[in-house]
């Protein structure tokens, strides 16, 4: 560890830059490299994340040395502000600040105006000439530490905080309605009445020694990172708890003076749908939090300021392109105007919804800003954001309806696309409870604003609705990065917590009322309005909208053409007859997986009598009813892929899936029919099923098990899929190449045994037909003990799939269909970090598949070699996938665009290792 602890920036120069975020936190590298390019910046010194992993391993407390490198700083800090700490002539006030390597968004503490006290208020007053301003900044400061580091939390859910009840109660008694009515005198009453509060709720006088305030602060800042909030933060976005935060002390400027100050937060580019142009929001006489808390409805940046104060917006918008073109990348700042001047607190990467993710990216590709590599990072699209593109809107003749209807009720501000439809629900605590109920729960969290300990309730919510706050509040913030639909600001709303209602224009709506949300739009409508497919999905799908008619359709268009050169890894779908087109659309290069089975559900009654066989004539009998079915399902499947490679897997699951006490159950009469078909007895069926019944069927008799013992069923289906092929080629002369997939492998004489049947019917169909034809016969990988002898399967095998979901679950010994009842757990307490089902545990699935891979190509060195498993489609894993060297990955179809970024993204990874 070196000991340079504080890292100091100030008077145009910095010790740190962009390239120590790892040290200095987001916020800190940036600060320092802002002042590094010349922009305006408060001075001050970052504490490292170096001291937060000190400050947790030694029982919170500081390294030795950091107390004289703070002291250092600070002198700097005066001697680059003109004014001095604690002084009562010239006082300097400090902010206290988190900031981790990722950006948190308000997960973590903040304390504003640190250093007063009754002397330095004075001072303050006398040389900002504004009695007013002095008390308001003590006021904000002892709201501030109170909450943060004497931790004065509010109690129950429907409370503001101790203070904002105070405050409230001081703007009554005034007659007013925003803080900033208040006089001096009233503000000083009010720093009265607040140090009665702090005393009366922790004993504690509220500290008045400057230094004693800011280690006070900087002790609360480190203690953040392991706040409630913040762990579920990193939880969800999957950052180490051992990264730490850092701690920025920085010199105030404030936005509170007068009305030449302001303070705002603005976007360099629309971040919403990506259109270009500086935004954001703006509050005048304002201080800090006030704009992003939602506490005020700001003003719009672009709308407002350039008359309102012109010299400002020159130098904010002049300060936005240089930050472009210095990053590359659109911008989100924080800034203060002090008496005129622009002072830049805050610069980051701007987080962007999946739309403007898209659309920015090709759009900058296109300006010359950023290459296509760069376009295509997984730091620019998350292969996950694509998913917005596919999601539903309202349907516009049913949105036009409620219009005229009257059921839109309000409007507020677009901050999240998509079209939503739910409940309403006001508290995050309600959202879960209802969430652990039922799963399929649709709701709409509705909120004045939201803070972070909202957060697990809008991961659940379908989405959020404001009444406060503009686009770079809080709530669009988290929704955008959550991909959640969004709507902010929407004024009209008068939400009463206590009564669980929202009145608008005369009407009220209750807690658990339908309402529908356009997040492109803004629009609020009361009751259900019914959703439909996407621009994308309409262009692809549906085709009732021509590619040039849809702007994004045509950058995701550009985008997938870059994908598709980058990425070696193949993309193909897991599909039967019916998605196969849908597949095709989206670009699958094939199918990786048609389970046989699901074709079987349309023919119930045959594959009953198949089950139900006691005799292998009888079962033959009965097979061959199925193969018309199943030959006619292939041939439509070959014909959509139109000559590209497919995949079919064999019967795989355990045949109670189709016939048990169950069913027999829930349909009184089925018993009776089979009955007849079978020519016995109910008693006779009754006991047939009773035999088939398993303790545990996930591990019973499936997969090639069945095909072992009922030779029958494999041939019938090797013969389906070789008769559809000459079907094919007979009538349009097309080279199908299937390729006959065997389930459930452990052992290479399970491979031989069914290997043999589809072998002898590929030579029998041929001599039947008199058709030649190519196929390929393989295996999945879904057993440990089929990885492990991969090299002896790999004897015959002509290609290998991963079935991760089996093999997940036989690596693990945790069953697929139970381990819902303890996953949440593990997650939130640290034993292990993902859903192994969702994405792949590399290091011990993830083992398997390697040696699997290994030996398998140590036998057979072409080997094609894919996965199948619902991890196919998940970007963590595909770029696994592309690491450990297969051919391709297969998923759902409408994971496929998802999967082919994925390979882009990890082929470029690869290329700049
Ligand atoms: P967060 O990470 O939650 O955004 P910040 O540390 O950025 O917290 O602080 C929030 C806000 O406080 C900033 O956007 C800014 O408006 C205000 N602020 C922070 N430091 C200063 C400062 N030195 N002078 C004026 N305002 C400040
Ligand atoms: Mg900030
Ligand atoms: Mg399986």
């Amino acid at each position: 560890m070196s000991n340079k602890y504080v890292y100091f920036f100030g008077d145009g120069k910095a010790d740190g830059d962009a390239s120590l975020r790892n040290l200095l936190g987001g916020k800190g590298a940036n600060l320092a490299e802002m002042i590094n390019i010349d922009l305006p910046v408060p001075a001050g010194f970052t504490i490292t994340t170096e001291v937060c992993t000190y400050y947790y391993d030694n029982d919170r407390t500081f390294p030795p040395e950091l107390k004289a490198q703070v002291e250092e700083s600070m002198k700097k800090t005066e001697e680059a502000m003109g004014a001095k700490f604690g002084c009562t002539e010239n006082p300097l006030l400090l902010s206290c600040r988190s900031g981790a390597r990722e950006s948190m968004p308000g997960m973590m503490d903040t304390v504003l105006n640190i250093g007063l006290n009754e002397d330095t208020v004075a001072a303050l007053a006398k040389q900002a000439n504004n009695e007013a301003f002095a008390w308001d900044s003590y006021r904000r400061f002892i709201q501030m530490y109170g909450g943060v580091v004497m931790e004065m939390k509010p109690q129950k859910k429907e409370d503001e905080d101790y203070f904002e009840e105070i405050l409230h109660h001081k703007k009554q008694e005034a007659g007013v309605k925003f803080d900033s009515e208040l006089t001096a005198k009233q503000l000083e009453e009010l720093v009265g009445e607040y140090k009665a509060c702090v005393k009366k709720v922790t004993g504690k006088d509220f500290p008045t020694d400057p230094m004693e305030q800011m280690w006070g602060a900087i002790g609360a800042v480190f203690g953040s990172w392991m706040n409630d909030r913040a762990m579920v933060y990193r939880r969800q976005y999957g950052i180490p708890h051992a990264w730490g935060t850092a701690t920025n002390v920085q010199a105030m400027v404030f936005g509170n003076l007068g009305d030449d100050c302001a303070t705002g937060v603005g976007l360099t580019r629309d971040c919403s749908m990506g259109g270009g142009g500086f935004n954001g929001d703006y509050l005048i006489n304002a201080q800090g939090e006030d704009v992003v808390a939602g506490i005020r409805t700001p003003k719009r940046i672009e709308v407002t300021l350039p008359e309102e104060m012109p010299e400002a917006f020159k130098q904010l918008d002049e300060i936005g392109k240089k930050l472009e073109q210095h990053y590359k990348d659109v911008q989100d700042i924080e800034f203060t105007v002090q008496r005129g001047k622009v002072w830049m607190l805050q610069t980051r990467n701007a987080k962007r919804t999946g739309f403007a993710a898209v659309r920015l990216a090709v759009d900058m590709v296109n300006e010359g800003l950023i290459t296509k590599d760069v376009a295509l990072s997984a730091k620019r699209i998350p292969a996950d954001d694509l998913n917005q593109l596919l999601q539903p809107i309202f349907d516009p003749a049913e949105k036009t309806k409620a219009v005229e209807n009257g059921t839109q009720i309000a409007t507020g501000i677009n901050a999240g696309p998509g079209a939503a439809t739910g409940k309403v629900c006001f508290h995050a605590a309600d959202a879960e409870a209802l969430h652990e109920k039922d799963p399929n729960v649709q709701l709409i969290l509705v909120r004045r604003e939201t803070s972070p300990e909202d957060l697990r309730g809008m991961r659940i919510a379908q989405g959020i609705l404001t009444a406060f706050g503009g686009a770079s509040s809080h709530a669009a913030l988290v929704s955008r990065q959550m991909g959640k639909v969004c709507i902010v600001g929407c004024s009209d709303l008068d939400i009463d917590y206590h009564d669980a209602v929202i009145k608008v224009g005369g009407k009220t709506i209750k807690e658990g009322d339908w309402i529908s949300i356009d997040g492109f739009t803004g629009e609020v409508f009361e009751g259900q309005v019914p959703t439909k497919p996407s621009e994308v999905i309409e262009v692809l799908l549906s085709k009732t909208l021509k590619p040039e008619e849809s702007e994004i359709y045509q950058r995701y268009e550009q985008l997938m053409t870059w994908v598709d050169e980058a990425r070696t890894l193949k993309v193909r779908a897991n599909a039967e007859r019916d998605e196969a087109e849908i597949a095709v659309a989206f670009g699958a290069e094939g199918v990786g997986l048609c389970r046989t089975e699901h074709m079987f559900f349309s023919h119930l009654d045959e594959i009953r009598e198949m089950i139900l066989a006691e005799d292998k004539e009888t079962r033959t009998k009965a097979v061959e009813k199925l193969l018309p079915f199943q030959r006619e399902d292939f041939t439509e499947l070959f014909r959509t892929m139109a000559g590209r490679p497919v995949t079919i897997r064999l019967l795989d699951p355990p045949l109670h899936e189709f016939l048990s006490e169950h069913h027999l159950h829930e349909q009184p009469d089925l018993g009776h029919k089979l009955a007849d078909i079978m020519g016995t007895s109910l008693e006779a069926i009754e006991r047939r099923v009773e035999e088939l019944k398993e303790s545990n069927p996930m591990l019973g008799h499936r997969g090639c098990r069945l095909g072992i013992v009922y030779p029958e069923i494999t041939a019938m289906q090797a013969r389906a899929i070789f008769e559809a092929a000459c079907a094919i080629k007979k009538e349009d002369n097309a080279e199908i190449i299937p390729e006959v997939m065997i389930p459930l492998v452990g052992f290479e004489t399970e491979y031989k045994n069914q290997a043999a049947i589809v072998h002898e019917q590929a030579k029998a169909v041929m001599k039947e037909q008199g058709v030649e034809f190519e196929y390929l016969v393989g295996t999945m990988i879904e057993i440990p003990r089929a990885a492990l002898t991969a090299d002896q399967i790999a004897n015959e095998a002509e290609f290998f799939s991963f079935g991760t979901n089996d093999l997940t679950q036989t690596t693990l010994g945790i069953s697929r269909d139970d381990y819902g009842g303890f996953i949440g757990y593990y997650q939130e307490n640290d034993i292990i970090p993902n859903d192994p089902f969702q994405t792949i545990d590399q290091t011990g699935v993830g083992r398997l598949m390697e040696q699997g891979v290994s030996l398998g190509r140590g036998t057979r060195n072409d080997l094609k070699i894919g996965i199948c498993g619902e991890h196919g489609g998940d970007p963590a894993s595909v770029m696994f996938c592309h690491r450990i060297g297969l051919n391709y990955v297969s998923c759902s179809p409408f994971r496929i665009p998802i999967a082919r970024l994925a390979a882009a993204q990890a082929a470029i990874a690869e290329k700049n290792a």
